[in-house]
Order: structure tokens, then C-alpha cells, then sequence
């Protein structure tokens, strides 16, 4: 609290008096907090792949080169590490974009067919679903429209299908599926659930789950490609669209993700 006192008394009135300026700058200080937490986080997930670069061009550059069946392995992982440096920075500038859209008077949201969004978000996924032998299905009347902005809903459906893929195992199936309902006002609302039968997630994770850069599992997830940014993302667009998206999840059993929005039945 900034408690700030300011003497009225100009010295020509007899009676003076006093303001108290009261300033309630806990909520200043932690937005302070979280910036500077966010800036040293950021600092930190860019540096680990550089490092790892360096350290492996060094070695090639000290003799390794000479040695191909030590070298192409290095040079792999050299390429790897740039292609997850430049996840980092796609997420970092999908995030701040939409925190920017959000801020100068709000997304673009139109009414449409949620069917299509969900199956394109699909499609995008299929290479992934494919190549870790999982697969994907999609349950949605065709009736169902949402008031959406397609493509950044398609973003947070296609992040959350892409967790599931990842941490599911093979031969699991991942399920799309929609349905309208009524909201506690009952207004008519659409809710997507993303749902996994995979590894689950300890409760004590739940509720950080959607902070940039949380991991329930650090190593797991970093070898999986993720950035930690992917939750991040899907919670700052369902917030751009007035929705809400909870979790539920018990591990070795699997989890659920669930995005409410606006919508009716055509
Ligand atoms: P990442 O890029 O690391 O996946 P996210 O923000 O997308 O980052 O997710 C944050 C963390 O939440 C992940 O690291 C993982 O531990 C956990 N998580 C997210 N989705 C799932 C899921 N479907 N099943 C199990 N764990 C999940």
C-alpha cells in the first residue's frame, strides 16, 4: 500500500487540511512480478537450445567433423534445436499478438459452423496423429454454430489436439466432440471437449496448467517438442471469445480439456 499525504494549507488560509493519497500498488507490484518472472523465463528456454547448438558445433569444429558417423548425429540434433528455437519464437509472437488484438478493441468474431473449424483443426493435426499411431475423431452436429474468429479457434483446438497426441500412446484415440448447452443463465452455449485417454495429469498440476511456460513433466515435455507456451495460447484465445476452459484429468486414466463458447443449434 503507498499511503502519500498532501498538505492542503497554502499558508494564506486559515484552516489548511490534509489528502490522503491511498494507493493500492499490490496489484502493480505483482503484474511487475509476473513480467519480470515472464522475461527471465523466455531468457531461459531460448538460451537452453543455444547452448546445446554451440556445444555441438564447438565439438565438430575441435575434430568431430572428421568423424561422420559422430558428426551427422550432431549436426541432427543442431538441427533440432533450431527448429524448437523457432516453435519458441512462433508461440512467444502467437501469444503476444492476440494479447494485442484483445487489448485494441477485441478480436473478430463472426457466427459460424463450428464442424468446419473442428475439421480443419483435424487435418492439420493428421501428420502428427499418424506418425505417433494415434488416432483422431471428430463428434459434432452439423447444426452447431459458434460465434468464433476461425482461425484462432482452430489454433487453440489444434494445440490442445496436439497434447493429446503427444501424450497419449500408440494405438489411443483422441476425441473431438461438441455439443450444445445451456450456461448457468440458460443461454444457449457450445462446449468443445479435446479428450485423451493417455497419461493423465497429477492434480497438484492443474491449476498452473495454462501459465506460459509451465510443465507438469519437464523433461517428458521438452523431449516432446513442446514449448510450454501451448496452453498459454489456448487459454488467451478462449478469453479474447468471453469463454472459459477448464480440465479435468486423473492420471494413468487420461485427460479433458473443455472450451465454452458462444452458440446456438441452427
Ligand atoms: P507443452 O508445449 O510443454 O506441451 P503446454 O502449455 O501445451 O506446453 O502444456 C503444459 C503442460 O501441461 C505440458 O508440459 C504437460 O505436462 C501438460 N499437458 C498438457 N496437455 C496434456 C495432456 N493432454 N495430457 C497430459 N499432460 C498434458
Amino acid at each position: 500500500l503507498h499511503v502519500r499525504i498532501v498538505s492542503l494549507h497554502d499558508g494564506r488560509a486559515k484552516e489548511g487540511g490534509a489528502l490522503a493519497v491511498i494507493n493500492d500498488v499490490t496489484k502493480l507490484r505483482r503484474l511487475e512480478t509476473v513480467r519480470r518472472d515472464f522475461v527471465a523465463n523466455v531468457s531461459h528456454e531460448l538460451r537452453t537450445p543455444i547452448t546445446s547448438i554451440r556445444g555441438y558445433v564447438e565439438t565438430l569444429l575441435d575434430g568431430a567433423l572428421d568423424n561422420r558417423e559422430v558428426a551427422i548425429p550432431f549436426l541432427e540434433t543442431v538441427l533440432r534445436q533450431s527448429e524448437r528455437l523457432n516453435a519458441i519464437i512462433d508461440d512467444l509472437l502467437a501469444l503476444s499478438r492476440i494479447e494485442q488484438e484483445s487489448r485494441a478493441g477485441g478480436i473478430d468474431l463472426r457466427e459460424g459452423p463450428l464442424v468446419a473449424v473442428l475439421e480443419a483443426a483435424v487435418q492439420t493435426c493428421r501428420i502428427e496423429a499418424e506418425k505417433a499411431g494415434v488416432g483422431l475423431a471428430v463428434d459434432c452436429p452439423a447444426g452447431i454454430l459458434a460465434t468464433m474468429n476461425d482461425t484462432l479457434l482452430e489454433q487453440a483446438i489444434v494445440n490442445l489436439v496436439v497434447n493429446a497426441i503427444r501424450y497419449s500412446r500408440r494405438d489411443d484415440v483422441v476425441t473431438i466432440s461438441a455439443a450444445v448447452r445451456a450456461d448457468a443463465e440458460g443461454k444457449p452455449q457450445v462446449a468443445i471437449a479435446v479428450r485423451d485417454t493417455g497419461c493423465g495429469i497429477a492434480p497438484q498440476h492443474l491449476p498452473r496448467l495454462f501459465e506460459r511456460f509451465y510443465r507438469s513433466d519437464q523433461a517428458r515435455s521438452r523431449t516432446e517438442g513442446g514449448t510450454g507456451l501451448g496452453l498459454a495460447i489456448v487459454k488467451h484465445i478462449v478469453q479474447a471469445h468471453d469463454g472459459t476452459i477448464d480440465v479435468r484429468s486423473q492420471e494413468g486414466i487420461g485427460s479433458e480439456f473443455i472450451i465454452t463458447l458462444k452458440g446456438r443449434m441452427a
